[in-house]
């Protein structure tokens, strides 16, 4: 049904490596997992067991060293299977989440950091939202204090993906308070360091969809964090997150586009099957123009992720076309994932038939990690020069 996004003879092997290990984990398998709520522990392990989680890391350390591109295509075909956004979270930040270590980080940190991640042995999570300052990053107020040898961080974090399962939390804190800064993105540290349960408490929220995978309010209190726990130099966190913004819009939407047709393919395969009136209802253009319309905004919104992805993997600006991409992805996706339920009817309400879930994992693209009006305001300044507006 589409051409496949991949156009080396390794990307397509990628892909079809990927696809071959995501079909062990069918339907039945992730609705199990959203039923109970339980972590898909045995997926997480057959992708670092086959070594997918490296992908993107140096080669010095076990990673495959590939490209943006490469990782996009990995996280494009898990969103395609039956595990859509809950899959893509499992490993999602393994891939990802290391990316300041990859460019900031010591030799040492690296050798120490990358191969357990790699491995999987250890499981990470990232810690930046805080429920007082959302997506006004700089206003975070969880603060780590100069403390002997290290730190002491005091705080609170929300919506922690997969903290109940970590042992690692990458962790920005504020190491100068905000009113002694000259602007608000100085004085925030980027930390790697042990999620240790004695200082920290992870309390799950309840939430709409991705249910295998937790997201959590989390409370510090005193955590110690070794100096050598600190990635690149005291103060420059923020900048060091803006670095890795762009990789990770491109991910986002490489996730939403494989999502979107997931659900695309079960809506297609209903309408020709199911007979109403007599008929197939996908001999009716009600139901056929608005599925043929997310295929043409679903390959849309790809070629956009290529685009973006290659020119960061060619060490080029992409900001325009990664915020351009996770905006046109994810409202493809969500289009794609609510004419899925639709065109199934009554049934698109039904658990068994899968396109329920897919919807509301579909809505969680739409809102992290970047919400669409930020990505707007984004082009709206930096692209067409209109004032800033927040
Ligand atoms: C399931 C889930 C998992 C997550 N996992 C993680 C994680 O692992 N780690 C992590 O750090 N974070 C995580 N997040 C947080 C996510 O990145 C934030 O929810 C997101 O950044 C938005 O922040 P907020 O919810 O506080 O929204 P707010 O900042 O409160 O914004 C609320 C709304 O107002 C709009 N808005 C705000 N300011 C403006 C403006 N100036 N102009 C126009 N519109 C504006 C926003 O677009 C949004 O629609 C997760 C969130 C969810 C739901």
């Amino acid at each position: 049904m589409f051409e496949p996004l991949a156009d080396t003879e390794e990307r397509a092997a990628i892909r079809d490596a990927v696809r071959a290990l995501c079909d062990k984990f069918d339907d039945a398998y992730w609705l199990a997992h959203d039923r109970s709520g339980t972590f898909p522990v045995d997926f997480h392990q057959a992708f670092a067991a086959a070594g997918w989680l490296g992908i993107a890391m140096p080669e010095a350390y076990g990673g495959a060293g590939l490209g943006i591109t490469e990782a996009a295509i990995l996280m494009q075909t898990v969103a395609n299977s039956a595990g859509v956004f809950a899959a893509c979270s499992t490993i999602h930040l393994d891939i990802f989440g290391p990316h300041a270590i990859v460019v900031h980080g010591t030799e040492e940190q690296k050798a120490r950091f990358l191969p357990p991640l790699i491995k999987g042995e250890v499981r990470a999570c990232f810690g930046v939202t805080e429920p007082d300052a959302g997506l006004d990053t700089t206003r975070i107020t969880t603060r780590a204090e100069r403390a002997g040898n290290g730190y002491v961080v005091h705080g609170r974090k929300v919506w922690t993906s997969s903290a109940q399962q970590a042992q690692k939390i990458v962790l920005l804190a504020r190491t100068t308070p905000l009113e002694e800064c000259a602007r608000p993105t100085d004085g925030l540290s980027l930390f790697y360091t042990d999620l240790d349960r004695r200082y920290v408490e992870v309390h799950e929220i309840a939430k709409m969809g991705r249910a295998a995978v937790d997201a959590n309010s989390t409370f510090f209190d005193g955590l110690p964090v070794p100096l050598e726990d600190r990635i690149g130099e005291e103060g420059r966190g923020f900048r060091y997150l803006l670095d890795s913004l762009n990789p990770e819009r491109i991910l986002t939407a490489a996730e939403a586009v494989g999502i979107g047709r997931r659900a695309l393919e079960k809506a297609t395969a209903y309408a020709k099957e199911r007979v109403v009136f007599g008929r197939p209802i996908g001999q009716n253009q009600a139901i056929q123009h608005p599925l043929a319309e997310s295929w043409a905004e679903l390959a849309a919104a790809e070629l956009m992720v290529l685009r973006a992805a290659s020119l960061y993997d060619g060490g080029k600006p992409c900001g325009a076309e990664a915020n351009a991409a996770k905006y046109l992805a994810s409202d493809a996706c969500f289009r794609a994932a609510d004419r899925a339920v639709r065109t199934h009817g009554g049934y698109g309400y039904a658990s068994e038939y899968h396109v329920e879930r897919y919807f509301r994992e579909a809505v969680l693209s739409r809102l992290v990690p970047v919400s669409r009006e930020l990505v707007l305001c984004y082009l709206a300044e930096r692209v067409l020069g209109l004032p800033k507006s927040y």
